[in-house]
């Protein structure tokens, strides 16, 4: 190589794309055999370990102050001038790969994705990508947008969820029409950008030549150890046993708070009229109160939260001028994860940082594969890090066990996280069979209305329990407001078959909380380098589609409801 990397990401922040392009083609244009492969995979590594860090911390400074301007101009810079020409020279890189017919045992499974990825490749798509992309800025836009008055105040949306744990029943119906009136006003600009996005999905496909979008997705997002029919199977079981037992909650919760009917404002607040959770005063408090509950969990993970305190990687109080939202990112250059959340003293704060935490920890585990392709994790099983964390947190949430609440408290806290997760199994079901039936009805479902009746349809067969009496024309424009409909199409099963793995998981910790975390441990510290089955079967679980497997978790979770809150 006659070219010399940075050591640090930072020095990249302002480069052209043409000083990124001389790495490539020393890539490009030096041997490949079966002798010299490791050195050139690991040179591979080393550039995308630094483009990786570039993207990531660009894209962090973006979330950390929307005000940056410097900031703002440097990742639209790289998306918009860098990313493509990466994309391009990533792709030559993988085809040189394919061709040298080297064999790498440990890059058997990334082999899959990287195959898969030439065969898609179409440098025509490239302009259209960034064209949805730009347009998922637009759409943010206008949700993030959408503010309403209220005591006198101008709130966000997602500010209205406090209102909706209020006891006042009154109040929480107000605020729950203001705010569904509000989203109602952005339909008409939203469906334009709808009718934009499919028909730049309608030539992606075509210009990839695969069946349909659905097929497309399917291949890009690296599916191979699951089919359509499969996700398809999964709704089906959620339908026969999350729906059923979730419906029953729902009517628990109705009687409990004396009602006629449940309405959706009724979902939020304590069914014993209690006042929201309070877990912490102070930032400072829910860090280090953090600290001590990953240290129970198990001491090593509870190290790795402590470095990244150390460290500066843990971004957690609300700010002005902050992103909305949470998320965990990666660093690889320097190989430590990064935190960003906004904690207003809830209890949401704390179960974010417990899922975010999961996600750290599976960087840690797996920073020290050699090769980057090995550290490309599937989502279905980096969630369920993520949500396995929520649930074997949880014991821990107690003061008496190092965590926030009194045992009430904590104890309600586990109800309202375990009730959500069934309640959530049927809106994730609402989510993707609505993606498979737009994917498969592409021109019908260009036309937003049509999504709309499809939308009402699909509610009302897995959200069973609410009443949505005369509140249809709310219901049928729910749509519009998940994002993953709009900018991530087909995301969204992921968090289903993660939640079952996760809640199997939590399952193992019960009879033998030191053997499960050694096997979560040894699954994330995989990486991305054997397949998806394999990678729950490390974790003590099962990637499964059938009733019966889900019906064995709804029942754990059922039964721990009933034994934490008797009623
Ligand atoms: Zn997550």
């Amino acid at each position: 190589m006659t070219n010399q990397l940075p050591s640090h990401a930072e020095t990249m922040f302002d480069w052209d794309a043409d000083q990124y392009t001389p790495f490539y083609t020393d890539l490009l244009n030096s041997e490949l055999t079966q002798a010299t492969s490791q050195a050139w995979l690991a040179q591979w590594t080393r550039l995308a370990d630094l483009t990786g860090e570039v993207e990531s911390k660009l894209y962090t400074a973006t979330t950390v102050d929307t005000n940056d301007a410097i900031a703002e101009a440097r990742f639209k810079k790289f998306l918009n001038e860098i990313y493509p020409v990466l994309m391009m020279n990533e792709d030559m890189l993988k085809r040189k790969l394919i061709a040298s017919g080297v064999d790498v045992p440990e890059l058997t499974i990334p082999m899959r994705n990287i195959r898969s990825d030439v065969i898609l490749f179409r440098e025509e798509n490239l302009s259209l990508f960034s064209e949805e992309g730009e347009l998922g800025m637009e759409y943010d836009k206008v949700i993030g947008a959408q503010t309403i008055t209220w005591d006198g105040e101008e709130i966000t949306l997602p500010q209205v969820q406090l209102t909706l744990k209020e006891t006042d029943r009154a109040r929480r119906e107000q605020i729950w029409r203001l705010a569904e009136e509000r989203r109602l006003q952005d339909k008409d600009v939203l469906d334009a950008q709808w009718r934009k996005f499919m028909n730049i999905r309608k030539q992606v496909t075509a210009n990839a030549g695969t069946a349909d979008y659905r097929a497309f997705q399917w291949q890009s997002k690296h599916r191979f150890d699951y089919t359509p029919e499969d996700a398809i199977a999964f709704n089906k079981a959620v339908e026969e046993v999350v729906v059923p037992v979730a419906a029953k909650l729902y009517e628990r919760r109705r009687k409990r708070l004396g009602v006629d009917t449940l309405r959706p404002w009724d979902i939020l607040v304590d069914p014993d009229n209690n006042s929201a959770l309070k877990p912490y005063e102070t930032v400072e408090e829910l860090e280090n109160t953090m600290a001590t509950l990953f240290d129970r969990v198990d001491p090593q993970l509870g190290g790795y939260y402590r470095m990244m305190m150390n460290e500066e990687l843990l971004d957690l109080d609300n700010r002005k001028g902050k992103a909305p939202g949470g998320y965990c990112t990666y660093f690889p250059n320097i190989k430590r994860p990064f935190i960003f959340m906004n904690a207003v003293g809830v209890h949401d704060d704390v179960n974010t940082l417990l899922h975010e935490g999961g996600h750290a920890f599976h960087a840690f585990e797996s920073a020290s594969l050699p090769y980057s392709q090995l550290q490309d994790v599937p989502m279905e099983f980096a969630e369920v890090a993520s949500m396995a964390m929520e649930l074997i947190g949880a014991p821990y949430l107690s003061k008496a066990n190092g965590g926030f609440y009194s045992e009430t408290d904590a104890n309600r806290a586990r109800v309202e996280h375990l009730e959500g997760i069934l309640q959530f199994w049927g809106y994730m079901s609402v989510v993707d069979s609505f993606q498979h039936w737009i994917y498969t009805h592409h021109d019908i479902a260009t036309d937003p209305s049509a999504c709309d009746e499809k939308w009402a349809e699909l509610w009302s067969r897995y959200m069973v329990g609410i009443d949505y009496t005369g509140l249809e024309h709310f219901l049928s424009n729910r749509w519009r407001r998940q994002l993953h409909i709009f900018q991530l199409p087909f995301y969204y099963i992921e968090y289903g078959l993660a939640q079952l793995g996760a809640v199997q998981v939590w399952s193992n910790a019960l009879n033998n909380q030191a053997g499960a975390l050694a096997d979560y441990r040894k699954a994330l510290a995989l990486g991305g380098t054997v397949k998806l089955p394999d990678l729950f079967a490390t974790a003590g679980a099962k990637l499964a589609f059938d009733t019966q497997t889900l019906a064995d978790a709804v029942e754990l979770v059922e039964k721990t409801i009933y034994q934490l809150d008797p009623m």
